[in-house]
């Protein structure tokens, strides 16, 4: 599949957007870039003038002064110049370290801003996907963007010295009484020779495009290559912890080894190459013929001049090294024009990321800071709908939380419990119907305001390679009471005293060899821990106890009631056995509220799902430790 070919308009467009982007957050890279150019490129340009004159010195006059003065002048000149290159260049590799590194925030800034919405679809994740394998794969994109004021501030100096340089080339005539070599004299000559450079400068750069144009346009197969080469052994094997042990328990690594010698883009057999040994290699050879035939055509020009007697010996070497250099420096020029073009189209890749807009209105309203914890929600008739599906994830949901209650939600899976906490927490707007906060639609609110209402405990939470007191607090300096505190009432109390550091101790050893490997139990008390600090007025619980053994499950529901104090609490959970202990339980069945009451009450409507789900699960309740909690949660409020 190839890029889309975008007109030479758009591609301007594209690029100056990108460049003005870059320049305003890394203008360092552009200035130290350019000005190593300026110095690099200067140095040749002194070397031919004064290898010209000294050359010319030698075959004429021989004078010793002259000469020793110019020599010198040449060390000098050459030596400042490479000074002042080195520190530039310096300056320019750490710069570009910078940029390359910190240009990552700009798509940190805009995945961590964007509707949740919009990062969990799948366009999004594909285009930012195809950005990154753009980068990996050759560098396109931003990288390249970065590099291009250097080389075009080469190509333009060079363009202008080499033509200051030649210009006399073609004003010198050929004495008179040279015979037929006066025809170089002719201005038709001078044209043809000229055209003849022009005809070269641009055919072996545009061959040389051709070449490169299999190499972009392979650019979508070899991401799928990429991908697969970076799923199956990156992914698979080193990093992901999880999957590397199933991978050595049913030796997975045989079928990845299979799929990415099926998925294999690079290598002898695969089609860049087949190309690299067809057209695109030829026609690599066929530019670099082009550029050599043209340098002998002018060695043999300059030549033929200097001996019909035009000019000297030394402005042999002047001539030939600068429109060598012109030469260059064209090719220079357009192939760093037609690589921007060619980069425009994986630009706009990035642009269009950076530009996908936020749909959801994001209010201004403040929330009301209550030390009671009394807010109020309410779910008015909401049905919802996940982006790009047909099917109601809600359908009718009116529900109000009561101030200060504990509020279980069941159901099988699938049945919504999630989808109703993301709409809770705004990741997503209800399709029909309205959420409200003491009376008011949740949209007119603050976005950070108005989550600082909720504490929760997502059922695939994550914690990160933090010290335990910043994992509980989520904050680099936090108040120590508290985190243990916390902690404590999450039951993971035990667990810190055997911790060398306490709460200076690294989870997982990502940062710290002495950091700790925490179970999956460990993680979730940790989660709740965290939950817990942050004091929010809602303290919802999506599955919080699917990873405890019974006896941690155990402990955490007979101190629900402690830990929850006076907050109003939301309690998912497929196991009802757990959700007893609330003051009202709300069934779901297919994204509809089918059943609400106590445990009693519905466990007394046999015809209901309360009822069947509870039987379903009966085998469960029958073990030592929900006999347990049986037994102690009946009375727990
Ligand atoms: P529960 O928490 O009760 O297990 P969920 O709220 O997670 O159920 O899911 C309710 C329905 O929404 C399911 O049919 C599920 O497949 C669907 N669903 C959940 N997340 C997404 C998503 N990101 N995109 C599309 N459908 C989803």
């Amino acid at each position: 599949m190839k890029k889309d070919k975008l007109s030479w308009k758009e591609g301007l467009r594209l690029n100056g957007r990108a460049a003005r982007l870059l320049w305003k957050n890394y203008p360092q890279v552009f200035i130290s870039d350019a000005l190593k150019e300026v110095f690099s490129t200067l140095i040749p340009f002194v070397n031919i003038w004064f290898s010209a004159r000294i050359i010319g010195e030698l075959a004429g006059a021989r004078n010793r002064e002259t000469l020793i003065y110019m020599i010198l002048i040449l060390l000098l000149a050459n030596l400042l110049l490479s000074v002042l290159r080195a520190a530039f260049v310096r300056w320019n590799e750490t710069a570009l370290w910078v940029a390359y590194r910190s240009k990552e925030t700009l798509f940190d800034e805009k995945l961590l801003s964007m509707d949740f919405a919009t990062l969990d679809n799948s366009h999004t994740r594909d285009l930012f996907l195809k950005i990154k394998q753009n980068e990996s794969w050759s560098d396109w994109g931003f990288p390249r963007m970065l590099r291009y004021a250097g080389s075009l501030v080469k190509a333009v100096i060079g363009i202008c010295g080499t033509l200051a340089l030649t210009w006399n080339l073609f004003l010198l005539q050929v004495p008179e009484g040279a015979g037929g070599l006066s025809v170089l004299n002719s201005p038709v000559v001078n044209i043809v020779m000229i055209a003849l450079m022009f005809a070269a400068v641009i055919l072996s750069p545009a061959i040389s495009k051709k070449s490169m144009d299999y190499w972009t346009n392979y650019s979508e197969e070899a991401r799928f290559g990429n991908r697969i080469f970076t799923f199956y052994t990156y992914y698979f094997g080193i990093y992901e912890r999880r999957r590397a042990l199933d991978a050595r328990m049913y030796r997975q690594d045989i079928i990845c080894r299979n799929n990415m010698e099926k998925g294999d883009m690079f290598g002898i057999k695969s089609p860049i190459a087949a190309l690299a040994r067809g057209p695109m290699g030829m026609l690599s050879a066929a530019a670099d013929t082009v550029s050599r035939i043209f340098t002998g055509a002018v060695y043999l020009f300059v030549c033929i001049k200097a001996w019909a007697g035009a000019f000297g010996v030394g402005e042999v070497t002047q001539y030939i090294s600068a429109i060598t250099m012109l030469y260059g420096s064209l090719a220079l020029f357009l192939r760093t024009v037609g690589e921007m073009q060619t980069n425009a189209s994986f630009v706009k890749d990035i642009l269009d990321f950076l530009d996908i807009p936020d749909d959801m209105y994001k209010g201004s309203l403040t929330v009301e800071k209550r030390n009671d914890c009394k807010y109020e929600v309410e779910f008015c008739n909401v049905s919802f709908r996940y982006p790009n599906t047909e099917e109601y994830a809600l359908k009718n949901v009116s529900l109000r939380f009561r101030i200060g209650e504990k509020l279980a939600v069941v159901g099988e899976n699938g049945s919504g419990k999630t989808t109703l906490i993301k709409l809770l927490c705004r990741l997503y707007d209800p399709t029909e119907g309205e959420i409200r906060l003491n009376g008011i639609d949740i949209r007119k609110y603050d976005y950070k305001e108005y989550m600082s209402v909720f504490s929760v405990v997502f059922q695939d939470f994550a914690l990160f390679a933090f010290s335990l007191g910043q994992n509980v607090a989520a904050t680099e300096q936090y108040d120590e009471i508290k985190v243990k505190k916390c902690l404590k009432e999450a039951g993971l109390e035990e667990r810190i005293t055997c911790m060398k550091s306490g709460l200076e101790t690294y989870l997982y050893k990502d940062f710290d060899e002495e950091g700790v490997e925490i179970s999956g139990g460990e993680a979730q008390k940790i989660a709740i821990a965290r939950a817990l600090y942050k004091n929010a007025g809602f303290l919802i619980l999506d599955e919080p106890t699917a990873a405890l053994d019974p006896v941690a499950e155990y402990e955490i529901y007979t101190k629900f009631g402690k830990i929850v104090g006076g907050r109003t609490a939301i309690y998912i959970s497929h196991r009802l056995a757990s959700c007893r202990f609330c003051d009202e339980i709300v069934v779901f069945d297919k994204g509809r509220i089918c059943q609400r009451g106590s445990h009693e009450n519905l466990l007394a409507d046999t015809g209901g799902k309360y009822y069947a789900l509870w039987n379903a699960q009966a085998q469960y309740y029958k073990s030592p430790a929900a006999a347990m909690l049986n037994a102690e949660t009946s009375g727990i409020k």
